[in-house]
């Protein structure tokens, strides 16, 4: 596919695109004066979706018409609330029905996963993860590491990009393995990373850990809803995201937690004994809300895992926090994810060329290839030290958003979703003329 820049040729486009009615189904933000305002940030808080409101508002209304009796009475019985939004999550995550929940928030759900897959022992303590981290990540990391009296300069093995580069070839992280996998306990990887928006072949990181024999875990926070995942397929053994980001659930929404079945009790008879005994499969941090469902309330000391990952539920659900989730990934089921990437290649196959006709003060820094990036996009801007904050902020007093990492990354996402060609077409035109005037 070819791409003209030109206002007229975005246009053109956005009238071609089977998805654009989509954007009417979110809330465009407006800046003081009401103008609408170029909305580039959706890795980072995703749109509200307007058939949220409505959701939320039916739980306020059914804990005001039916306080307690709401568990079981509520139009959507909060008891079992979670089971809403299963059937999105499995399509998003490639996952199998009891694989995949809704619970908690992204770090928490993060140390829950470490509590059960970092078991170091003998040799194999190590744990492997990026150089650059999302902070949150590695706080957990490090964390687990001093829970198990371990310490981080030993412990921890954080792999850097090839000299002169932004990111890290799949090649280098084999490597890696292949070096320190008889030592490494646990890999933690990102789907997509959040700086530089590369997004890595998940299936053989997979691969490569598990020939290791190493325990593989990703953070889906920039995947999720963002491109097509086949967890089940890449045989990971587990796997957290945030629902606010791509997910537009909302600030602080509910997270999700991916556990592959071969860690799970089923609905055998045989597992069903197991569970009876107290036992499960992996040892976990255990709550009332992963007991099973139906003998739950006797409040008996004895814990009987509910069947999948259910049972790694600790406490009773956040409705208000999980509602907008609902009207979200109906939007998904809807719209296909298959089709938002397909939509999400094109838009930053455009930026991309807008970006390139930038010369030099501009430099690309997410991956060339199509299957090495999602919607994101992350620019270096060159020049002069502190250029890229000066051009961050007069683009933001322009009304444009996007964000900033330190020390000198412009991130913007083109969401599939709620984002335009013209939206693409604008954003260049902005950071055109920002370039010439603060040079
Ligand atoms: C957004 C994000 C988080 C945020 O964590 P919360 O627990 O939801 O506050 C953590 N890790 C990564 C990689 C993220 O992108």
């Amino acid at each position: 596919m070819t791409y003209e820049p030109t206002l007229e040729h975005a246009r053109r486009r956005d009238e071609a695109d089977p998805l654009r009615a989509y954007r009417e189904r979110f809330a465009l933000p407006r800046d003081e004066s009401g103008k609408p305002t170029l909305f580039l940030c959706g890795h980072s808080l995703g749109l509200m979706p307007l058939a949220a409101r409505q959701l939320v508002m039916e739980e306020l209304d059914d804990w005001a018409r039916l306080a307690v009796l709401g568990h079981e009475h509520a139009r959507r019985p909060w008891i079992p609330y979670h089971e809403n939004l299963t059937a999105g999550l499995t399509h998003l995550t490639g996952a199998k029905t009891s694989e995949v929940i809704a619970m908690n928030s992204l770090t928490v759900n993060l140390h829950l996963m470490l509590a059960s897959f970092y078991r170091p022992s003998g040799k194999r303590t190590r744990i492997l993860i990026e150089t650059g981290a999302f902070s949150s990540d590695r706080h957990a990391v490090t964390s687990q590491l001093a829970w198990h009296g371990l310490d981080t300069a030993r412990h921890l093995i954080e792999l850097t990009p090839p000299a002169g580069t932004d990111t890290i070839p799949e090649e280098a992280i084999e490597a890696c393995l292949e070096q320190y996998g008889a030592e490494i306990a646990l890999v933690l990887w990102p789907g997509v990373q959040f700086r530089t928006g590369q997004a890595f072949d998940l299936e053989r990181i997979a691969r490569a850990a598990r020939r290791a024999g190493c325990v593989v875990g990703f953070d889906l926070a920039h995947s999720i809803g963002n491109m097509p995942l086949a967890l089940h397929e890449y045989d990971a053994d587990f796997a957290v995201w945030c629902s606010y980001k791509y997910l537009n659930a909302g600030p602080g929404a509910i997270g999700g937690c991916f556990v592959h079945e071969r860690h799970l009790l089923g609905e055998s008879p045989a597992n069903q004994a197991v569970a009876a005994a107290g036992a499960t499969q992996l040892p976990h941090l255990m709550g009332w809300w992963g007991h099973e469902e139906t003998t739950r309330f006797r409040m008996e000391s004895q814990f009987r895992s509910a069947p999948g990952i259910a049972g790694w539920q600790i406490s009773n659900p956040p409705i208000l926090a999980a509602a907008p989730l609902i009207a979200s990934l109906a939007i998904f089921q809807e719209a296909r994810i298959e089709r938002l990437r397909a939509k999400s290649v094109e838009l930053t196959g455009f930026l991309e060329v807008l970006i390139e006709r930038l010369g030099p003060d501009a430099r690309f820094i997410t991956p060339r290839e199509v299957s090495a990036r999602g919607c994101q996009i992350s620019v270096r801007i060159t020049g002069t030290p502190g250029r890229g904050r000066r051009v961050f902020d007069k683009l933001g007093a322009r009304g444009v958003i996007c964000d900033w990492r330190d020390p000198d990354v412009i991130r913007v996402a083109p969401v599939p979703l709620y984002n335009t060609f013209e939206d693409v077409f604008r954003f260049s035109e902005q950071l055109t003329q920002v370039l010439r005037e603060i040079v």
